[in-house]
């Protein structure tokens, strides 16, 4: 394996323009003596014909893209690995400073692409089914770090010969919980929504968490993103033992959060995303029970068949039991969608983003065999 040299991503002399969000960067103009409405110039240039400096800035006067040049930069995650697989989902291994790395995934489907963006490098929730938990936690990251994802696949998929292929949609669903990370998910969030950025509809910029009950109320006062919940079992006793969060915010506190999120817009639903676990959670009564439980609350279920990683002591549910589970769920009129597994031949399915952290916690030593079979 070749040692990359690490560049740090911020450069501590100048600013890095991709964690400012159009509010932020208004304050960034203002702050240097410059009319705000730059902060909209600057931000297209950013985001809608991808600069990556500002000599490209021609609608700015050639002093101030003097003066940006020495104080301030555009700088973008560096692209460590770029992997597609073949039924076309491409992933992206970006490197990030002091060794971390994260990955995001592109699935394109039928008019539609879909980003799959990490918001932490590792996470702390450490679910029992996942492989990014397993290598434990190293830092939020920052607004760059995030944006700088979509930035990143953008770039790269304009250049794509053809061209055709472009992101529609943004799921929080990469590595880490974007709900702790939250001031710098919104503010990324916010540049995914910005028509002068790249214009998403708040339906299809879609934020995932394991159920961090306080932080789903503050997304609602702050964002109008559409919001997924990762139930995966339809009892405490079971969720304790495959999402640990479940034991300090447990299923009615979750679900009663799920329905505060939505109960002013009529139309709004929460997807609650479910992964099939042979022998744990797939059993007719556990469908039966998630029917229940899903009753008083505006719902679309999505079931996630396990994507193995190594060391893992789970198995996929068969495509029979998945069917059955999700019969019962659709005769109780529940919108429910299988997901097709995409790209798990480059290791980018839902749950095997890995990535490389430095971790600090003790959760690493144990999975140590684990992150060097995973690590590229
Ligand atoms: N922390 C957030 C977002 C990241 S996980 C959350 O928990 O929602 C994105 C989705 O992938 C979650 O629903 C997660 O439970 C699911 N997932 C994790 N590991 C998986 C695996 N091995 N197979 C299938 N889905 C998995």
């Amino acid at each position: 394996m070749r040692a990359h040299a690490i560049k740090p991503l911020e450069n501590p002399t100048k600013a890095n323009l991709l964690n400012l969000d159009r509010a932020a960067l208004r304050g960034y103009f203002a702050a240097l003596g410059e009319k705000p409405f730059r902060a909209g110039q600057v931000l297209q240039w950013m985001h809608q014909y991808d600069a990556a400096d500002f000599d490209a800035m021609t609608n700015i006067s050639k002093s101030l893209r003097e003066r940006l040049k020495e104080i301030a930069e555009i700088r973008a995650p560096e692209i460590a690995l770029d992997q597609t697989a073949a039924d076309g989902t491409r992933k992206w291994l970006l490197r990030l400073d002091s060794g971390n790395s994260i990955e995001t995934v592109f699935i394109p489907a039928q008019g539609r692409g879909t980003l799959c963006v990490s918001s932490q490098a590792g996470c702390t929730l450490d679910c029992s089914f996942c492989a990014t938990g397993k290598q434990g936690f190293n830092r939020n990251l920052t607004v760059a770090e995030i944006i700088g994802q979509v930035w990143v696949a953008n770039r790269a998929l304009k250049r794509e010969p053809g061209g055709a292929r472009v992101i529609t949609n943004v799921v929080l669903m990469g590595m880490g919980e974007p709900l702790l990370n939250f001031d710098n998910v919104v503010s990324a969030m916010n540049i995914m929504l910005d028509d002068l950025a790249y214009g998403l509809s708040k339906r299809r910029v879609t934020l995932s968490t394991a159920g961090m009950v306080p932080m789903i109320d503050r997304l609602h006062e702050v964002s109008p993103v559409s919001l997924a919940v990762s139930l995966h079992a339809p009892n405490d006793a079971l969720r304790d033992t495959l999402v640990p969060l479940n034991k300090k915010y447990p299923i009615a506190e979750l679900l009663a959060a799920c329905r505060r999120y939505v109960a002013d817009e009529p139309r709004r639903r929460i997807t609650f995303e479910y992964v099939m676990l042979d022998g744990v959670n797939d059993s007719p009564e556990h469908a039966h029970e998630l029917v229940r439980l899903l009753k008083e609350v505006p719902s679309k279920v999505n079931l996630i068949p396990f994507n193995p990683f190594p060391n893992t002591q789970y198995k996929r549910s068969s495509a029979r039991a998945i069917e059955r589970f999700g019969a019962i769920l659709m005769e109780a009129d529940l919108v429910t969608i299988t997901r097709r597994t995409r790209g798990d031949d480059i290791d980018a399915a839902c749950g095997q983003l890995a990535g490389k952290v430095q971790d600090r916690g003790s959760r690493s030593r144990r999975y140590a065999p684990l992150r060097g079979a995973i690590t590229p």
